[in-house]
This record gives structure tokens, sequence and C-alpha cells, in this order.
């Protein structure tokens, strides 16, 4: 089989690897047939991650199950599934306890798309192992597109977490937004459909501000601070000075919550967010934990993730498009 391989900066290309197969009873083989690119995957092919070349690309995807051990029980060949970023088995105390992304099982980060954790391959592979398919996949619901969902298993499910516990919390809660790529988009549509009183989306892309403002956001190309203007912000930048600023428009007890991903080091305003009282959460998602929450709320019709959806492409398009593509490109392949 062929797994797509990150060579070096704005190149990608196929590697023949052997065809993955079942170890224990618990384990599954799927075959992707929906992928796509998670926010970060951009940054890595911009040359900013902190992984040397080569390895294998893609953590995001909708997959069929073509084969399963006999211990599986909640999937069967032929199911449509979303497979998680992380590999988590579901029974040590950190994946009972919900913290899918600190899975004791396996080495510490364990996941697909980066070799930090072992190498578990990609998604972007004509066929990948997953080595806990009880614990980790979950059923594509009826009637939701795989192309649509295709993020399920990483930036739709993360987004919905960044603010649909806050805004069940503090209900009509105002939101800023400060982003680049498909997460904060994704966050923009979720936080309307909870009920936030006022979105702020900023980003110096025009066309992610129009899809912001098709969902309900007001928009600027560049953040100006506003004391005390919102009582939740979302960070999804990569920059530190962006997070900065995003934390010193924050409400007294407000919260932030950052996807991370600051390959390079910077300063954040301490003293400023003591006296605000600010509570800042930076994370790896345990994304597992919350995919059934956020795959209901795309099933109930209240928000679209389809509109983020920027390219569908076919799989044999993936070393020429994917360098190119940056906010959602998915890449499909026949799913029978
Ligand atoms: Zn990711
Ligand atoms: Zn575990």
């Amino acid at each position: 089989m062929r797994e797509l391989t990150y060579v070096a900066r704005h190149s990608v290309e196929w590697r023949e690897a052997p065809d993955p197969a079942l170890r224990s009873g618990r384990e599954a083989i799927v075959a992707p047939v929906a992928a796509t690119s998670c926010d970060v995957d951009s940054a890595i092919l911009a040359g900013h991650g902190f992984l040397d070349p080569p390895f294998a690309l893609g953590h995001e995807c909708v997959a069929r199950v073509v084969d399963t051990g006999d211990a599986v029980t909640t999937v069967a060949t032929g199911d449509l599934v979303v497979v998680p970023w992380s590999i988590n088995c579901g029974s040590c105390g950190h994946c009972r306890a919900g913290l899918t992304a600190h899975c004791t099982a396996v080495p510490h980060t364990a996941m697909y798309g980066a070799p930090i954790g072992g190498g578990w391959g990609g998604l972007f592979s004509d066929l990948v192992r997953v080595p806990y398919a009880d614990a980790m996949l979950v059923p594509l619901p009826d009637g939701l597109d795989p192309v649509a969902m295709a993020s399920a298993g990483d930036n739709w499910s993360l987004s919905w977490r960044l603010v649909a516990p806050h805004l069940k919390s503090r209900p009509g809660a105002r939101v800023l937004v400060v982003a680049r790529g498909s997460i904060g988009l994704y966050v923009c549509d979720i936080a309307r459909a909870l009920g936030a009183s006022d979105i702020l989306y900023v980003d110096p892309d025009p066309g992610h501000r129009k899809l912001a403002e098709s969902f309900g956001a007001r928009t600027a190309e560049t953040l100006e601070p506003v004391r005390h203007g919102f009582d939740l912000a979302v960070e999804a930048t990569g920059r530190v000075d962006q997070l900065a600023q995003t934390v010193k428009c924050l409400a007294p007890e407000g919260i932030c919550e950052s996807a991370g991903n600051h390959f390079r080091a910077g300063e954040l305003p301490l003293l400023d967010m003591y006296l605000t009282g600010v509570t800042l959460r930076v994370a790896r998602d345990n994304v597992r934990a919350h995919i059934p929450d956020a795959l209901a709320l795309a099933a109930s019709g209240t928000v679209d993730p389809a509109r983020v959806v920027s390219h569908v492409l076919d799989w044999e398009q993936l070393p020429d498009a994917l360098p190119e593509k940056h906010l959602k490109p998915v890449f499909v392949r026949d799913s029978t």
C-alpha cells in the first residue's frame, strides 16, 4: 500500500509500505474514504514544525472498516467510522477519565500523522491499522456526509470542545475568535448555534472572514484590543503575540482556549492576566471523549461544517494538491 509521506518543505510523495495486518483481536484495519488536513499540517508543510521528515502525514479522516479482530464488538466490516487523531486504549486510568490524548498503554503523544509517540502511520494512507478499534472508532451517524465530517477526528470535535462546554455554563457569552484556519471557522459556526450573543472573528484572510460572516460573526483583519470585551476567547494562530493580544481582551474571570502548536516561544502578559483573572488552557485535545457530542451537533442540522470544506479532490491528487490547498481540502475515494 501507499502512504503519503512528508519529505521536505512544501513537498509530499507516495511511498510504498507493507499492508498493515491485524496484530490482536482488538484491532481493525480501515481504508480512509475522506481525509483532510488538520490546521497543523499546513504549518508542518510550510516547514514550521519541529519534526524532521520523512514521515507519514495525516490525522483526520472518515474511513471504511475493511477487517476486524475477533474481540471487536462496536464496529464491523463495511461500517463508515470516524478515526480519532490520537491512539488510545479506552481502558487505562487516563482513558477512563476521558484523557484520551494521554493514554498510558502507548508512548505519550502517540498519534497518527506525526512520529512523536511511536510510529502509527498517517491517515493519508491507503490502509490504516487501528490498535484499539472499540475504544477509538466512532461510527458515522446515518445522514452525515463523510466529506463534511472528514475533520471529526480532530479539528471539528476540538472546535466543539473549545466553546460548547463554556457556552453551556455561560449562556450568551461574547466570543472572540483569533484564528487562521478551519478551527476558527468551525468555532464561529458552533458558537452561533449554541447561543453566543456576539462573535468577533479576526483573521487577515478575506476569504476566511467572508465564511465567518456567513456564520454570523463580525470580522476584523487585525485584533484591536478591546478591554473587558469578551467572556470567552479562542486563539488558533500558532503565534504567541496573537495569544497575548487575545487574553488582553477578556472580561474579568474570562476564559481563553488556545488550540496551541506555538512552535516559537514568546511572552504572555501575565500580570495583566492576573489582575483580570484569566483562565488559559493550552492543550492537545482529548478528542475521542467528545467526538459523539460533536457529531450529534453536526447531525442536529443547526451547523454546517461542509461550508468550511474548501476543495473536494480525488485521492490520487494528494501529492500535488495537499501542499497547495490550505484551508480544508478533502481527498476522497470510492467508499464501496
Ligand atoms: Zn490535528
Ligand atoms: Zn488508555
